[in-house]
């Protein structure tokens, strides 16, 4: 049973690298290099077109959303470590909730650079990708390797779901001139990409074959 995904597989040694640089420090930062305590006088030369227009309100209604699926994935990660068998996946999930700590704190700094309160919009698709992580628990014994095999394909899913939505908004918030809320997008972007591929690592160094073999 391959549970990995063909597009994160293909690229593993230049992936290897970029990974190794985005997840080698234990604690991400949260904070992008230079803090801004000019991002106010920054803004405010955006406020009075910027703000009002429509695209920024969808912007903002999109980084709403986003805010809703990591609230909620930071829940079911340790739910998802439980579920593994293999430590090295109990250790990628652990690594990642820490992650996806900050990845929430970063989406309050951008609440704050935008001048607007932290608010959660229920995201459906994350909603739908944690059923269908439960799903896999559900339906796997406890202890396989196809279990963690499934974990893997759902977390997967829920990784992707996360680069195609930073991708997004890191682009728009450049398009917009928000320089500082794009270089917090970026960093949470490239935590999501490695975190992928590392996951098709872990597949590939022993639990997808361990999992045919049950
Ligand atoms: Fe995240
Ligand atoms: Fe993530």
């Amino acid at each position: 049973m391959a549970t990995t995904s063909k597009t994160t597989a293909t690229k593993t040694s230049a992936a290897k690298t970029s990974a190794a640089k985005t997840t080698s420090s234990a604690k991400p930062a949260a904070t992008p290099a230079k803090k801004s305590s000019s991002s106010t006088a920054k803004l405010s030369g955006l406020t009075g077109k910027m703000k009002d227009s429509e695209f920024h309100e969808f912007f903002v209604d999109e980084i709403k959303d986003i805010y809703w699926a990591e609230k909620h994935l930071v829940k079911a990660l340790p739910k998802m470590k439980k579920a593994a068998t293999s430590p090295e996946l109990a250790a990628a999930f652990d690594k990642h909730t820490a992650e996806t700590q900050v990845h929430i704190e970063r989406l309050e700094q951008v609440f704050a650079l935008l001048e607007e309160k932290p608010a959660a919009k229920k995201c459906d698709a994350m909603a739908g990708l944690l059923e269908e992580a439960d799903g896999i628990i559900e339906d796997t014994d406890a202890g396989t390797m196809i279990r963690d095999a499934g974990l893997i394909l759902g977390a997967q899913k829920v990784e992707h779901y996360e680069i195609a939505t930073y991708g997004t908004l890191k682009t728009f918030a450049a398009c917009m001139g928000h320089s500082e809320v794009e270089a917090l997008l970026q960093l949470t972007l490239d935590e999501e990409k490695a975190t992928d591929l590392a996951l098709t690592e872990v597949a590939e160094a022993a639990i997808n074959d361990a999992a045919v073999a049950e």
